[in-house]
């Protein structure tokens, strides 16, 4: 049985492709409809902690360039012009409901050194007693293994999944460009099926996620069951949703039947 109704801490991630266009410039009517349904969670009275993706796509968008660099230095200056950009937005656009947003950049070292862990537990747990919106993204611009495929945390669904297990959050939902995990690529195979719940992450399961993910993110579901590994394990329970439907946020926390469901081990 679905109830989310409870939840106090949220964790959303957002990934790249769906924030921008495939140009990287900003996908305006998705970003403003996903900020509007945020900042009414928060207003409902839960904590609220936002993964972003985006700081290389918006940088690249912002440049005009046709696609991403391919030299480490040319990522990393992308993603630092793209970050500024993404923060200038997401602060206009939660300030328009009254919400403070604050930014947390982070690398896989401050997660693994004990004094740095501490201190960043304690900087979460104070934004979130000030109901301050806390927006974190990799460090890009300063650790290159955060930008390479198999380094460090390298994804931002493995990021948010640490982030989950970091500030012990109720729930993890990754805003995806697809509807939730499928038995297939339902853009290859029609007769995919999407799998409303997931109890147990068998290798089956894993089998369903083979596959890259686009050209402006860095996942797919590999890195979403991951981060589903990660998370369950800790007790969160996770949910993989399409961020181009943002109103799921809703229905998902009313107890509809929306998305993947990750299920946390005591559900059992
Ligand atoms: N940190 C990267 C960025 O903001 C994205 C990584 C990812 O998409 O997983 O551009």
């Amino acid at each position: 049985m679905r109830d989310f109704s409870n939840v106090k801490r949220v964790v959303v991630k957002i990934g790249s492709s769906t924030l921008t266009h495939p140009s990287g410039l900003l996908n305006i009517r998705c970003v403003e409809a996903l900020v509007k349904v945020l900042a009414d969670i928060k207003n409902s009275g839960r904590e609220l902690v936002l993964v972003s993706s985006g700081a290389q796509a918006v940088g690249v968008g912002k440049l005009g360039l046709r696609e991403k660099p391919q030299d480490m230095p040319g990522k990393q200056a992308v993603a630092a012009i793209g970050q500024c950009e993404l923060m200038y937005i997401y602060d206009k656009l939660f300030s328009e409901y009254n919400h403070v947003t604050a930014q947390i950049l982070l690398t896989r070292e401050d997660v693994d050194n004990p004094v740095r862990k501490q201190n960043l537990q304690n900087t979460f747990h104070r934004l979130l007693e000030m109901n301050i919106l806390p927006i974190v993204n990799e460090n890009d611009s300063v650790a290159t293994e955060e930008i390479e495929a198999g380094g460090s945390f390298g994804d931002n669904d493995t990021l948010s999944a640490v982030v989950s297990v970091l500030i012990e959050a109720d729930l993890l939902i990754l805003l995806s460009d697809i509807d939730g995990l499928y038995t297939d690529n339902p853009r290859t195979n029609p007769d995919a099926q999407l799998i409303p719940c997931v109890e147990r992450l068998t290798p089956e399961i894993e089998a369903m996620a083979s596959g890259a993910g686009s050209a402006r993110g860095t996942g797919g579901m590999v890195t979403k069951i991951r981060a589903a590994q990660l998370a369950v394990s800790h007790g969160a329970e996770m949910l993989i949703l399409n961020g181009a439907n943002p109103n799921d946020l809703y229905r998902l926390l009313d107890g509809e039947e929306v998305g993947t469901w990750f299920m946390a081990p005591h559900n059992d």
